[in-house]
């Protein structure tokens, strides 16, 4: 039987960009989609990993499956780190991407220092622990919004040796360099599929 892996996603996208990865493993990928009832996981603990972990932790108990979840913050260095696990909610509790932009390049108005790096932090649940994965995408945060594709920051984000922002290039380009397609080629190249066989009760799913 093929071994299931639970994504807790119902972001269509996230879900392709990880089945690209993960069919060649022989897995067989059921995103939340499947599970209509399963709670919305608070994401209020202080880091990226602490987040990643509650939420594969909480899914896996809910589901009795294998479960990867994921967290991506922007870190921002003259800023200390910042907006990083906040990223979502930088300008606010229901701000939308463009407010949280604009913010970020309000902070950044005087500053020399722009480098700034996308980390993405996988979590990996199964019956006997958590594993974690990550993967950075280094950069610097531009002057002006560049580009209509992608999400978030993506428009005032160029990553190194790139002249374009994550905006301005199509999705496979920026999957191959960015920092959840590094962390899924971490998790990918560590793959072990015994991971798959230890659900809650212990059987094979
Ligand atoms: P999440 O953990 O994937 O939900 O990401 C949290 C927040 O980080 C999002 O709401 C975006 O603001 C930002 N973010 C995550 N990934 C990206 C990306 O690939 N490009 C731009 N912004 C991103």
């Amino acid at each position: 039987m093929v071994p299931k892996l639970l994504v807790s996603t119902r972001n269509a996208h996230k879900l392709r960009e990880i089945t690209a990865i993960m069919e060649p493993l022989g897995v067989e990928l059921v995103s939340l989609n499947a599970f209509p009832d399963a709670p919305e996981v608070d994401e209020d603990r202080p880091s990226l990993e602490g987040n990643a972990a509650k939420k594969a932790e909480q899914l896996h108990v809910f589901t009795g499956l294998p479960t990867l979840a994921d967290d991506t913050g922007l870190e921002v260095m003259a800023l200390e780190g910042a907006p990083g696990v906040r990223s979502a909610r930088f300008a606010g509790e229901d701000a939308d991407d463009a407010a949280n932009r604009t913010l970020l390049l309000e902070r950044l108005r005087d500053a020399d220092d722009r480098r700034a790096q996308f980390r993405t932090v996988i979590a990996l649940t199964n019956s006997e622990g958590t594993r974690l994965f990550e993967g950075i995408c280094a950069g610097t945060i531009i002057q002006n919004e560049r580009g209509d594709g992608g999400f978030g920051y993506d428009p005032i984000f160029q990553p190194d040796g790139q002249d374009r922002t994550f905006a301005e290039m199509p999705a496979d380009a920026k999957n191959r360099i960015s920092h959840r397609g590094r962390a899924l080629q971490a998790f990918a190249e560590k793959f072990e599929a015994s991971w798959l066989q230890h659900s809650m009760d212990g059987d094979t799913v």
